[in-house]
């Protein structure tokens, strides 16, 4: 096939273990995932209604390293969250079945340019600005299932110049990894190459230039980085 330009390079993901990568396609991302988050943000949780948007995939940081201070804001916020990468995929999946999409698990930071955020929320418009900008979405390698399962109870945390600022378990997500699938599989015909950010915790605050963090999903999957 002949492209009028150079098409854009893959965008991928390191799999733990492995020389090969994992593609991305998408990153949907799911809001008001853990109760303390969301009242700290003044929401509340509507178990009927999980909050989706997404960032496109070039908005992938793989791996550790440094991440420069994004334009227009100056309010730059933490979000880590457990992320889950998709091998498989599909429309209507069931819940009992989502599991079986699930390529790995990894850990990020849905960053978030909260003052962009704020704005948006105001006045009624999209959160895209504040979501979905360039290298907005650090994340770690991803480690098969195969290597560690699906986790349910695993503690989630995030440190910022060695000081703990986000400390919960993935157990107090409001909407589980197979609901999230089902759930967005009814909005979207979900793809293999598909990552999707389930959820911060209580904690989310500000980063700096300069600001080195290290965030965990404890025993599976970890990511240090520092603010340039
Ligand atoms: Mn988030």
């Amino acid at each position: 096939m002949e492209f009028v330009f150079a098409p854009p390079p893959v965008v991928s993901v390191s799999v733990a273990g492995s020389g090969a990568r994992f593609p991305v396609r998408r990153i949907f991302c799911i809001g008001r995932n853990y109760a303390d988050h969301a009242k700290e943000m003044g929401a509340t949780v509507d178990r009927g209604n999980p909050v989706f948007f997404c960032k496109p995939a070039d908005a992938v940081v793989s791996g550790s390293g440094e991440i420069c201070y994004p334009q227009a804001t100056t309010e730059l916020h933490h979000e880590v969250e457990m992320v889950v990468a998709l091998h498989a995929g599909g429309m209507g999946i069931g819940v009992d079945e989502a599991l079986g999409c699930v390529f790995g698990y990894g850990v990020g930071l849905d960053l978030t340019r909260r003052d962009l955020q704020a704005a948006a929320k105001a006045k009624g418009m999209p959160w895209d600005t504040a979501k979905a900008f360039d290298h907005s979405a650090p994340i770690s390698a991803i480690h098969r299932v195969d290597d560690v399962g699906h986790p349910r109870q695993v503690e989630l945390t995030l440190e910022v110049n060695e000081q703990t600022r986000q400390r919960s378990d993935i157990a107090q997500m409001v909407w589980s990894v197979p609901e999230i699938i089902a759930s967005l599989s009814g909005l979207f015909e979900l793809k293999p190459g598909d990552l999707i950010f389930t959820g911060t915790p209580a904690g989310v605050g500000p980063l700096v230039r300069g600001d080195r963090f290290h965030a965990c999903l404890h025993g599976i999957a970890q990511l240090d980085g520092c603010i340039a």
